[in-house]
């Protein structure tokens, strides 16, 4: 038998038994003349081993190791380790493999290591405790998951890795075809097209654990590629959707965490814009934003005279944290997100008319009135720092809750658990540069509500979808809506983007046309395991949850990847190289 216990299991229960364990050698030192401590370290944690010091053991050498389990003498028990009242004595040791030393240390030092070494040599970097014990929670919740959406009447369907490219939004990967030189396959953004395909299929209930790719800019919550809980369901409104995705995701906290999250509250889009600031926010701090345009309605103050919506936030007692290099750093942050400018202003003490004086460049264009509503509307008090933005509405909410995150926002990973489901969604968001057409909030297959159809022509702008997200601590975890099962009223909505017949045939025919054959009302959703899993790990960066992640260059240091292939391989598939793009 090659182990009789792992080492971490180990303790007083086994004194006196006979044990053999097997892992790599965590530590050595040496004990006496004669004698070594050897710790053996395996995925479950470290057991102590007296070892004859003739051994030639080192670091990461793997090692078998048979002895009788004996309690430590007193005063030598290690409190800080599971196995620590205990040790493996009279042990013999076999070498199964020997190793060189270690690139850096696999131990927590190697959290200070540079990401890019500990990616190159992944392999030793997954030792470690931290990343054996995030592979475990992820694997903890892709069982909780699964097991949540069986139990629930999904069934586990795989889609294709090969597809045609399909208008999810994402810039996509994508693969040439050898037996037809000059086309592509696409490699899944999502398996939406499937998923829906499956509904008209009859399937009613589907779901995978998907993998999907998207050919993006790298950064703390994206990778290129990455896994979905994907879903779709028939015959269902929103509120079935929200409770099936609800309760896979609960069940998959509760198996991380042991507690058990409280229902889900929800916002509508435009609240969650208006209080805010953000399609994501982050309900682990206050700081909302405050509706200021009724109080400078009169306003002789140019920049707030012509601005379509005013809003602030109040920064209580913050007003002594920011001196004015800050301000003109927030102030420029308040730019980069397309305001033009951004005012502040320190509440002092009283003043002569009793009311609080506002410390501001701008404090002089202020009516009496107006300051006096404003200390009110803020609730303002000696030391708390305002900040006003005035713009038409969008960037108005969308740079004051840029601000607000600033000013409060923890460390995704800390506690508490925040979720929040946004629902309604706009149907359209912005317009295209190129075709001055409305461009779609989340993909044209959204089903628009109901109530707000017969605007679809007249008012596109303000209509809303039957479309959601759910968001945990500010992350956005996935998004899902109710589709369109009705061919007309998917021919408005390609209409209202600009997209004719004729071309919505030749690019999505083979998506549209099953829908003749009688296609369900259906909706699904799809969130991102890998987010999660960071959260529920207590991680900020998603690649520290996945085995085999890429940094932020794309580049994979360990494998080469990507590399050049061979002239003969891109002959056969029919595709030539380019010098770069000067
Ligand atoms: N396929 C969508 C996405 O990946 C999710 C959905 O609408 O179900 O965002």
């Amino acid at each position: 038998m090659m182990r009789t216990h792992l080492c971490g299991e180990l303790d007083e229960s086994n004194v006196g038994e006979q044990v053999t364990v097997a892992g790599w050698v965590n530590r050595r030192r040496e004990h006496s003349q004669h004698l070594a401590f050897v710790d053996l370290r395996d995925h479950s944690g470290i057991v102590q081993c007296v070892v004859d010091n003739t051994v030639d053991v080192r670091s990461e050498y793997v090692v078998k190791v048979s002895g009788t389990v004996t309690r430590r003498p007193e005063g030598t028990a290690n409190e800080s380790l599971a196995t620590g009242q205990i040790e493996i004595t009279e042990a013999t040791v076999e070498v199964l493999s020997a190793a060189e030393p270690p690139p850096f240390p696999l131990d927590e030092r190697a959290d200070e290591v540079d990401e890019m070494v500990r990616l190159r040599y992944r392999y030793l970097d997954l030792r470690r405790e931290r990343m054996q014990r995030n592979l475990r929670i992820h694997s903890q919740v892709n069982a909780a998951i699964r097991a949540a959406m069986v139990r629930q009447g999904f069934v586990e369907v795989e889609t294709p890795m090969l597809m045609p490219t399909t208008p999810e939004g994402a810039r996509e990967f994508v693969v040439p075809s050898r037996q037809q030189p000059g086309s592509f396959y696409a490699l899944p953004q999502s398996p939406q097209l499937y998923k829906q395909l499956l509904m008209v299929g009859g399937l009613d209930r589907y779901f995978q654990i998907a993998r999907c790719l998207r050919d993006e800019d790298l950064r703390a919550d994206r990778q290129y590629e990455f896994m979905q809980l994907d879903m779709e369901m028939s015959f269902v409104d929103v509120d079935d959707v929200l409770a099936a995705v609800e309760e896979s995701v609960l069940d998959a906290a509760e198996a991380v965490t042991g507690v058990r999250p409280d229902a889900v509250p929800r916002i509508a889009w435009h609240d969650a814009m208006n209080r805010f600031g953000t399609d994501k926010p982050d309900l682990r701090f206050e700081l909302e934003l405050i509706e200021l345009t009724d109080v400078f309605a009169e306003t002789e103050f140019k920049a707030f005279a012509s601005a379509g919506a005013i809003k602030g936030l109040n920064a209580r007692g913050a007003a002594a944290d920011w001196g004015r290099n800050k301000l003109d750093g927030l102030t420029d942050t308040a730019k980069s997100f397309g305001a033009k400018g951004m005012v502040w202003m320190k509440v002092g003490a009283e003043g002569d008319d009793g009311v609080l004086v506002l410390d501001s460049p701008v404090a002089k264009f202020l009516s009496d009135t107006e300051r006096k509503s404003l200390v009110e509307r803020t609730a303002a008090e000696p030391g708390d720092l305002l900040l006003l933005i005035a713009d038409e509405w969008h960037t108005t909410c969308e740079v004051l809750g840029e601000l607000r995150n600033r000013l409060g926002r923890p460390p995704v990973n800390e506690g508490p658990y925040r979720y929040l489901w946004v629902v309604d969604f706009p149907m359209f968001v912005g317009v295209d540069d190129a075709t001055g057409r409305p461009k779609p909030g989340h993909h044209p297959f959204c089903h628009p509500h109901p109530e707000d159809i017969p605007k679809l022509e007249s008012d596109p702008m303000s209509v809303r979808a039957w479309a959601y997200d759910l968001v945990l601590n500010g992350w956005e975890l996935g998004s899902g809506s109710i589709r369109i099962h009705d061919r007309e009223l998917q021919k408005r909505v390609f209409a209202v983007l600009g997209v004719e017949d004729d071309e919505a045939e030749a690019r999505f025919g083979f998506f549209l046309n099953p829908f003749r054959y009688g296609a369900p009302p259906h909706g699904g959703f799809a969130y991102g395991m890998e987010r999660l899993v960071a959260i529920l790990a207590g991680e900020e960066n998603i690649r520290e949850i996945i085995a085999f992640p890429k940094p932020q260059s794309g580049l994979d240091p360990m494998t080469g990847a990507p590399t050049e292939i061979d002239p003969d391989q891109l002959a056969e598939l029919g595709v030539r190289v380019l010098p770069p793009i000067e």
